[in-house]
């Protein structure tokens, strides 16, 4: 039951790093919403540096959804047993490269030239 252990480690790799995102998720939203409020009491340029703040709060958080997404159907390949697989050649993905990105689908060899290295 090797196989069953790696992917206990795997799922809860997988469910700490969402946990994670989820927070950091609520913490953005909460410090957005705050920003969007103080607009009707400053200045012009405190509200612009309010907006572009703002902006690269929105981007980070489309980062983290992105993120998200990809650790969920990571899960969805756990339950079915498929997870750890590369999705373009079959081979098995390293567990280091696992480790580091619990969401991977590629290897690295398939990562590299779908990078066009
Ligand atoms: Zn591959």
């Amino acid at each position: 039951m090797s196989g069953r252990s790696h992917s206990t480690a795997a799922r809860k790799r997988i469910e700490e790093r969402l946990a994670e995102l989820r927070q950091l998720s609520n913490v953005s939203r909460a410090a957005r919403e705050t920003v969007t409020l103080d607009q009707t009491s400053v200045g012009r340029l405190s509200r612009m540096d309010a907006m572009q703040r703002k902006a690269m709060a929105d981007a980070e958080e489309a980062r983290r959804r992105a993120e998200i997404l990809r650790l969920e159907e990571a899960l969805k390949l756990l339950d079915e047993g498929e997870y750890g697989w590369c999705a373009a050649c079959g081979e098995a993905i390293a567990p280091a490269r696992l480790e580091a990105d619990p969401a991977a689908t590629l290897c690295i060899r398939c990562a590299e030239s779908a990078q066009g290295n």
